[in-house]
């Protein structure tokens, strides 16, 4: 780990954002805090470049768009750097959970967005000589809000999407990880996309806020449940359509007959990659009692061999933290966990020296009132709690105001796929955690509070436009019967074919 002395993260020049990296403290650079005149004069910007970008046909902003994957690529080990550097986590997470998610988004909407937006047509039941159809226009300028977590697969995945929807996109990054953020506008700006179509705007709090005020046609926002509904408000307020992916509180069912070495090693990865900091992140373990002991000693010997630390400088699995308060908040839940009777099994303490870790923790003996099995952790913590059956792990798994991700373990598919189905979130894995994220074509959103909206897939694709329905004849008929002048004649005529179509029908047997 580094030694340089911590940099406290908002201390700057006035009007200014110092980022730093969070294992070792050391500044990386500075970003200004933009004000609202300087984003309503982006948004400006971005809706003037969008007006010909919109009527450029969606094959050819494709062919364009599609560069950004071949620029990501030219650039990708620098881009891994900064990320490691800014945002803490291993390469190996830079390279799977950042790059390669956008630079896969990017080829599969471009390849299928022909497809997914082309006019649809709604075959109408009654009125045949009538057609009609749906047809998806962009729906002006985007305005995306991020968090740090996964500071270019979010911001940009969202980004590209847009921009295929024919979109301009004001993009205002998390103020942690704002270098990030202007390294993916450098990628897209050398992929030839016009670069008054995408800006980015950096600040904190008020300049998201400002953002959303500033005119946008529609918000992504993506952060904590406390500020999505802040934002949602101000949507509201506006009525500006939105989308929310906020906070996760996966539960993670473990079977009695599950495959417990595959399962013990998906816990770890779904619970301590990014350190914890995954909004899908396994936050709760629900272990059969005839299983829970092997589950947590198998749990237990893999967490005790991963290698922490400064992943800028060493080969480790689990990085550092990217934000000092997380820090506080997976500290204050572990103990207060303990003071209730929980017990750390390994891990438990935040790491010794100016950068911001926590060790790998499993506890055990937690219950479900506990605060670690209610709240968001956001760090490299696992509690498991032994449950006597499978209905039981799913009555305390939808005992949550939280529905973004869950994962089930059984080597009975079959009966996972029942139990998944009552899982009150919006999606849950099989003997698999976090990585459908990285499923382009699934979609990706929460219930509950964990949620309003779905981003990726055609779901996500369609909400970056505006779907509008167009009606025509097929069929020319010199009037309609319910057109002026109304008639006696056709008034009974229409009630006796109403009754003859919705009636009681002569043949039915009720
Ligand atoms: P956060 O809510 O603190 O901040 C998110 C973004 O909102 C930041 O850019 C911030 O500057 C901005 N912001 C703050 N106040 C604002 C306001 N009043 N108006 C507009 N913008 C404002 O969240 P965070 O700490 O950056 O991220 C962590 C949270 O994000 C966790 O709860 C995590 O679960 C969630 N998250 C969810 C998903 C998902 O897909 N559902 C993905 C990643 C993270």
């Amino acid at each position: 780990m580094g030694s340089a002395a911590v940099v406290p993260p908002q201390a700057g020049p006035a009007g200014r954002i110092v980022s730093y990296n969070p294992a070792t403290g050391v500044p990386l650079g500075d970003v200004p805090d933009m004000g609202a005149d300087e984003v309503k004069a982006a948004v400006a910007r971005a809706r003037a470049a969008q007006r010909e970008w919109g009527a450029v046909p969606l094959v050819e902003r494709c062919r364009r768009v599609s560069r950004i994957a071949e620029t990501l690529m030219e650039g990708a080990s620098e881009l891994i750097e900064l990320i490691v550097k800014e945002g803490g986590k291993t390469r190996m997470e830079a390279l799977g959970t950042e790059v390669a998610v956008v630079a896969d988004l990017t080829r599969y909407f471009c390849k299928h967005a022909p497809k997914l937006l082309a006019p649809e047509p709604i075959p109408l039941h009654l009125l045949k000589h009538r057609g009609s159809y749906l047809h998806h226009v962009p729906r002006g300028v985007v305005g995306v809000i991020a968090p740090w977590n996964f500071p270019f697969s979010i911001p940009i995945g969202e980004v590209v999407m847009a921009l295929i929807a024919g979109n301009g996109v004001v993009l205002k990054p998390s103020e942690m990880t704002p270098l990030i953020a202007l390294a993916g506008k450098d990628i897209i700006d050398r992929a030839g996309i016009p670069p008054e179509l995408f800006q980015v705007v950096t600040g904190r709090g008020p300049t998201g806020a400002a953002l959303v005020e500033s005119g946008v046609d529609f918000v992504v926002f993506t952060g904590s449940v406390a500020t999505g509904k802040r934002v949602a408000a101000a949507c509201g307020e506006r009525l500006i359509p939105c989308t929310m992916e906020l906070g996760g509180k996966a539960p993670a069912i473990v079977c009695a007959d599950a495959d417990l070495a595959r399962t013990a090693q998906a816990l770890a990865w779904g619970g301590f990659c990014n350190s914890g900091q995954v909004c899908a992140s396994v936050e709760r373990v629900y272990a059969h009692a005839s299983v829970h002991d092997e589950l947590v000693e198998r749990l237990v010997a893999i967490t005790r061999g991963l290698r922490q630390g400064d992943a800028s400088s060493d080969e480790v699995d689990v990085g550092a933290m990217t934000w000092d308060k997380q820090v506080d908040n997976v500290e204050r839940l572990v103990d207060a966990a303990v003071k209730a009777g929980a017990v750390v099994q390994t891990g438990g303490k935040r790491g010794k020296g100016p950068g911001q870790f926590f060790e790998p923790t499993v506890l055990t003996g937690c219950t479900q009132d506990m605060d670690i099995m209610r709240k968001e952790i956001f760090g490299p913590a696992i509690p498991v709690m032994k449950v006597a059956s499978e209905e039981e792990a799913i009555r305390l798994a939808n005992d949550s105001h939280l529905g973004l991700n869950a994962y089930v373990f059984s080597k009975d598919t079959a009966r996972a796929r029942q139990i998944a189905e009552q899982v009150e979130a919006g999606t849950v894995m099989i003997n698999d955690v976090l990585n459908t994220y990285g499923c382009p074509e699934t979609p990706w959103g929460g219930v509950k509070q964990s949620g309003v909206g779905r981003t990726h897939s055609v779901i996500g694709l369609k909400e970056l436009c505006q779907t509008r329905h167009v009606n025509y004849d097929r069929v020319a008929v010199p009037r309609e019967i319910w057109w002026y002048p109304y008639k006696q004649r056709t008034f009974d005529w229409a009630l006796k074919g109403m009754k003859l179509l919705f009636g009681k029908r002569p043949w039915s047997r009720d």
